[in-house]
C-alpha cells in the first residue's frame, strides 16, 4: 500500500507520465501471497518508471515507511460500516480461509493487527520479499538496476534473438505443410526437441526453452495441450498444426508428472 503511494506520488502526481497504481494479490498457497503492482506508464517513459518502482521499494526494505505513511495505511484500512469493499475483501478471504485452510481475520481483528505493524516490520518483510521479487518491463526496455545488497539485478528475458546464440540442436519439428501455406508467417516456425524439453522457434527464428522440468501446468484441450510455464509464457500445441503432432503430444504427455495436469473432465 505504501509502495504504491510512493510510486502514484512520484510518476503520476509529480512527474505525470502514468495513470494510477492498480494492486492485485494473490494466495498462491497457504504460505505463498503474491503481490502485484501494476504502473501503466505513457510511452517512453517506461524504464523510468520501472526504476521509481523498483528504488521506492528498496529504500522501504532499507528505512521502512514513515510513520506517517503507516498511520495513513491504517486509516484507511479501518473498516467502515456499509463500505461494500470491505464486504467484498470479508467474502474472498473467507473463501481462501475455506479452500487453503487457514485461520480466518474478520475485517476489525486485521484492522487492529495492522495498528501494531511498526516500520521494522514493513522493512524485514520487504527485504525477505525482494529477494524472489521479479520487475517485468515492456520487451525492448532495460533498466539499469541494482538489488537489495549491491549487485546487478539479473536480467532475464525468455527468447534468445536470432543472430545472437547458435541454433540449439535437436530433432526439428516443422509446422505442417498445410499450415504453413494458409499463415506464411509460420513458415519458418518450428519446434526442435531435444532430451531436456523443446524449444520454440518462431517465424524470426528466435527461440524459447520449454523445459520438461519447468512445466508448470498443462491443460489439455481436446487433442492439443496448453502448456504453462515456469517463465509465465504459454504454447499452445495442436496435433494438426505441426508435423508428427501426435508424437509430440505423447512426448508432452509423458513428461508432465500427472499433477500437473489439468482437463475439464
Ligand atoms: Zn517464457
Amino acid at each position: 500500500h505504501v509502495l504504491s503511494h510512493r510510486v502514484e506520488h512520484l510518476a503520476h502526481d509529480t512527474l505525470g507520465f502514468t495513470d494510477g497504481v492498480t494492486l492485485h494479490r494473490f494466495l498462491r498457497d497457504r504460505l505463498t501471497l503474491d503481490r502485484v503492482l501494476a504502473v501503466h506508464p505513457a510511452d517512453g517513459h517506461a524504464e523510468q518508471a520501472a526504476e521509481i518502482l523498483w528504488h521506492e521499494a528498496l529504500d522501504l526494505a532499507r528505512r521502512g515507511p514513515t510513520r506517517h505513511e503507516l498511520d495513513t495505511f491504517t486509516a484507511h484500512a479501518r473498516p467502515e460500516p456499509d463500505d461494500g469493499q470491505v464486504l467484498w475483501n470479508s467474502l474472498r478471504r473467507a473463501v481462501e480461509a475455506e479452500h487453503f485452510g487457514i485461520p480466518y481475520h474478520d475485517a476489525g481483528t486485521l484492522a487492529a493487527s495492522y495498528a501494531t505493524v511498526t516500520p521494522h516490520d514493513v522493512s524485514a518483510y520487504l527485504e525477505r520479499a525482494l529477494t524472489d521479487a521479479v520487475l517485468v518491463v515492456p520487451a525492448q526496455v532495460f533498466p539499469r538496476l541494482k538489488a537489495l545488497h549491491g549487485k546487478r539485478l539479473p536480467n532475464s528475458d525468455c527468447w534468445r534473438p536470432y543472430g545472437q546464440h547458435a541454433p540449439t540442436p535437436g530433432t526439428r519439428l516443422r509446422m505442417h505443410r498445410f499450415r504453413r501455406a494458409l499463415t506464411p508467417r509460420h513458415e519458418h516456425g518450428e519446434y526442435v526437441l531435444t532430451e531436456w524439453g523443446l524449444v520454440v522457434r518462431d517465424a524470426h527464428r528466435d527461440e524459447h526453452d520449454i523445459r520438461f522440468d519447468d512445466i508448470a501446468l498443462m491443460h489439455q484441450d481436446g487433442p492439443g495441450r496448453v502448456v504453462l510455464t515456469g517463465c509465465g509464457c504459454h504454447l499452445h500445441v495442436h496435433p494438426d498444426q505441426v508435423a508428427r503432432g501426435e508424437r509430440l503430444i505423447a512426448l508432452l504427455d509423458a513428461a508432465v508428472p500427472a499433477h500437473l495436469v489439468h482437463t475439464d473432465a
